[in-house]
């Protein structure tokens, strides 16, 4: 095993130096324009009494991490480290998909798209990384065993949420449209590897797991109902249901015959809101 000093410093300069150099972060239009912009990163334990208690609220098929280590690697973990890194969308495809009212803008559904594979890309390279260095590294999402479940409170749920993990690495709190808002906002996605390394967890700044949300927080804002254009956001919260369908029959479809793409992506609920590229205030409220 390679012994690195500053082991958090070298695994955030993986991510970092994926997202500057790689040719996979690209949106692929005529441009050639990064798909992400700066990454953010955050480390959490794999014993964390947090994944115990998402387990509990989600489903017994949602993983806690040393049960998805041990089942691929058949040891028990020594010093299991949850990875985790925010991608926040670039300031251009935010731009255009504030414009929009009914649909994605094609920036927005390129990233969707292969903005996603970078991400994709990005974890298979952590993990590998690790792999070369020496630390058994495994990506949650990537499991063979993953897939979609049914959680009786929350409905469709999955095995493995990218944003719970964030959550517990300290990388930002959840809000009304279920997105997690961090300080580089809620345009962005975010991905996860759980590996067998020593690493000092990222300190949570916040106790209360909707913090950041102006709604939860102060009962003020709200402005991320209005953007939808599904009626899947209210006061409530998200219907994910209506969500879904909206993204899978009638999104998908624009993005095939505008842009002649596979995207399932809206996010009008992700900009053009007070939390769209950072933790909002009351103050930035008065901008939408
Ligand atoms: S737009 Fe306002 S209410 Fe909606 S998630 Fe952001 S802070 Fe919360
Ligand atoms: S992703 Fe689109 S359809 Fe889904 S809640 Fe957000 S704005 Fe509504």
């Amino acid at each position: 095993m390679i012994h690195h000093g500053d082991k958090a410093g070298w695994v955030e300069g993986i991510i970092k130096d994926f997202i500057r150099r790689s040719p996979e972060n690209s949106l692929k239009n005529e441009e050639n324009e990064p798909a992400w912009a700066e990454p953010l990163i955050g480390f959490s334990s794999g014993n964390d009494s947090l994944y115990e208690r998402f387990k509990d609220d989600i489903g017994d098929f949602y993983w806690v991490p040393p049960e998805i280590f041990k089942e691929a690697f058949h040891v028990e973990p020594q010093s299991l480290t949850v990875i985790s890194w925010i991608l926040p969308q670039t300031e251009a495809t935010k731009r255009d998909n504030r414009k929009e009212k009914a649909y994605p803008s094609e920036r927005w559904s390129r990233s969707r798209n292969f903005g996603e594979q970078a991400n994709v890309a990005l974890a298979r390279h952590v993990a590998e990384s690790l792999q070369q260095a020496g630390y058994r590294a495994l990506v949650p999402t990537l499991s063979p065993n993953w897939k979609w479940q049914t959680s009786e409170r929350y409905g469709f749920a999955s095995n493995w949420s990218e944003r719970h993990a964030a959550y517990a690495a300290g990388l930002g709190t959840f809000s009304l449209c279920d997105g997690l808002i961090t300080p580089k906002g809620k345009a962005m996605r975010c991905g996860s590897v759980i590996a067998d390394i020593r690493i000092t967890p990222t300190p949570r700044p916040y106790e209360d797991h909707r913090a950041y949300c102006l709604f939860y927080s102060k009962g003020k804002c709200k402005k991320c109902i209005a953007r939808c254009p599904a009626g899947a956001l209210s006061e409530a919260g998200h219907d994910k249901l209506k969500c879904r369908n909206f993204l899978f029959d009638v999104v998908a479809d624009y993005a095939k015959a505008r842009f002649g793409l596979t995207s399932y992506g809206c996010g009008l609920c992700q900009t053009g809101i007070p939390c769209e590229s950072g933790i909002p205030t009351e103050r930035s409220l008065k901008d939408f």
